[in-house]
């Protein structure tokens, strides 16, 4: 559904009216429409803030010339200067690694202070900073906190603009994993995702093979409620990757099914996964197309909603079954048969409800919850294999559902965040396609926002 606002926001004759009647302006974002470019960064004017002595610093110079930047590190002063006189940056990436006392902050403020109001619409800055928030020294874990605060405000400030802002935690022996998260922070892909922290964990082996392009080539996905906004953007996206994908939903959508199929070579498969035989069914339907997933995204999910004291309990039932029940069952199995290949990759499709809670959702919001907690927890038990599960958490999504909402309800629901503004399901799409990668090996046991900055949870 169009955002009247954002197209008003964007056009000259009108942009001014809304500024004087004090309504928000939100910029239109840029974003990707194919795969992962081999030099995402080539004419992104790009800066990279990195202290002298940095461990990283020889690695994010490989990584941001390798990505296509022609970046070098320069002082605060220096970067303000060169940008008034050539332009605005694009990306800025600082390294906050060195960070170990509290009168290190300053740097964030010198850094930041001149540069916030000098980047141009849609830039993207990414912040480093060492994990200690598990330390027992109590000053190292606050001041790596306290980068997090950091990022959420500078996002607010820089949302505006359209621009984004993320942190990526880095941990001694992490600095090798930093390169497929840093493309994708710094690129368009990552258009709707402001203000989140990215952990690295150095558990995970390196996989033999890490393309930054083609990432999925010859690869076998399943994604389920592929009929939908966001199933099918996300089908189309690891497509676009090179990778084959089991489009599963419902038979009554077979036909829709079928259309999303043939346009990506894909292969249909009509099935309910609360049905009792869904299981077997859906083994057997692997095995006969595969050796195995490399990646299972559970997509399907249903909302009925109703306050607790008005909700029937086939309203509670039908969203347990479907939105937790069956994805539990799913992987309980095809771990268990090894259907799931080292090095795989689950990703399950959470929601802004189930951080924030939501008036009438009270069964929506326990089965999203569930599932991060979930995320967190298999993690920890198959990172021996090597395989990866991570949750993503969607905001305001422009699909069927939100366009349903009240018209009051639609306008907050897309407003509250840094954006001012929803998010297409390509931008969910494009979370999921880089969880997907061989390249986001170090990123394990989490929950990725895709909402903007939305105020909900935050
Ligand atoms: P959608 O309703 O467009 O698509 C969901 C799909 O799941 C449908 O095609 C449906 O047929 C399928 N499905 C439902 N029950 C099934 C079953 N038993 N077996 C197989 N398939 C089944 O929804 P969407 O907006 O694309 O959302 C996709 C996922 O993202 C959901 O899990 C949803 O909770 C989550 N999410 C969406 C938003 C948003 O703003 N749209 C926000 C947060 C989270």
């Amino acid at each position: 559904m169009s955002d009247l606002l954002l197209t008003l926001a964007n056009r000259p004759g009108t942009a001014r009216i809304l500024k004087t009647l004090g309504l928000p302006s939100p910029t239109r974002l840029t974003r990707e429409n194919g795969g992962f470019a081999p030099k995402p960064l080539n004419e992104l004017r790009t800066l990279l803030l990195s202290p002298e002595g940095s461990p990283c610093q020889e690695e994010l110079i490989r990584i941001l010339s390798n990505a296509g930047a022609d970046q070098e590190s320069r002082s605060p002063l220096e970067a303000y200067e060169e940008e008034t006189s050539q332009g605005r940056f694009q990306v800025i990436v600082y390294d906050g690694t060195m960070i170990r006392e509290v009168s290190h902050y300053r740097s964030l403020y010198d850094h930041f202070h001149r540069l916030t109001n000098r980047l141009s619409h849609n830039a993207k800055v990414v912040l480093l900073a060492r994990d200690f928030t598990s330390e027992t020294d109590p000053e190292l874990a606050a001041l790596s906190r306290g980068v997090e605060g950091f990022t959420k405000s500078l996002a607010k400030e820089i949302g505006k603009k359209g621009s984004t802002a993320n942190l990526i935690y880095v941990n001694q022996g992490t600095d090798s994993h930093l390169e497929m998260p840093l493309r994708f922070l710094c690129s368009h892909h990552s258009a709707f995702i402001s203000g989140q922290a990215l952990r690295l964990n150095n558990q995970l082996a390196q996989p033999d093979a890490l393309p930054l392009t083609n990432t999925l080539s010859g690869k076998m996905a399943l994604v389920t409620g592929c009929a939908g906004g966001i199933g099918a953007e996300t089908a189309h996206r690891l497509s676009q990757e090179g990778c084959q994908v089991i489009c599963l939903d419902i038979p009554a959508v077979e036909d829709s099914l079928n259309h999303l199929a043939n346009e990506i070579n894909g292969i249909p498969l009509p099935l309910d996964i609360t049905q009792p035989d869904a299981i077997e069914t859906l083994s057997s339907f692997i095995r006969q197309h595969s050796d195995g997933l490399d990646v299972i995204v559970h997509n399907a999910g249903i909302t009925r909603d109703k306050s607790l004291a008005k909700m029937p309990a086939h309203y509670w039932d039908s969203v347990i079954s479907v939105n937790l029940a069956a994805i539990l069952k799913i992987d309980q199995h095809l771990i268990k048969e090894k259907l799931i290949k080292p090095e795989g990759r689950i990703i399950c499709l959470s929601s802004i409800s189930g951080i924030a809670g939501n008036f009438g959702q009270s069964n929506y919001a326990t089965t999203k919850a569930a599932l991060m907690g979930y995320a967190k927890a298999q993690a920890q038990a198959l990172i021996a294999e090597g395989i990866t599960v991570n949750a993503i958490a969607p905001g305001f999504i422009e699909t069927n559902m939100t366009a349903a909402m009240p018209v009051l309800t639609r306008e907050a629901g897309r407003r509250l965040n840094a954006l001012s503004q929803g998010g297409p399901p390509r931008d969910v799409a494009e979370a999921i396609a880089f969880m997907a990668s061989p390249g986001a090996y170090g990123v394990t046991g989490q929950t990725l926002r895709v909402c903007g900055l939305g105020i909900m949870g935050a």
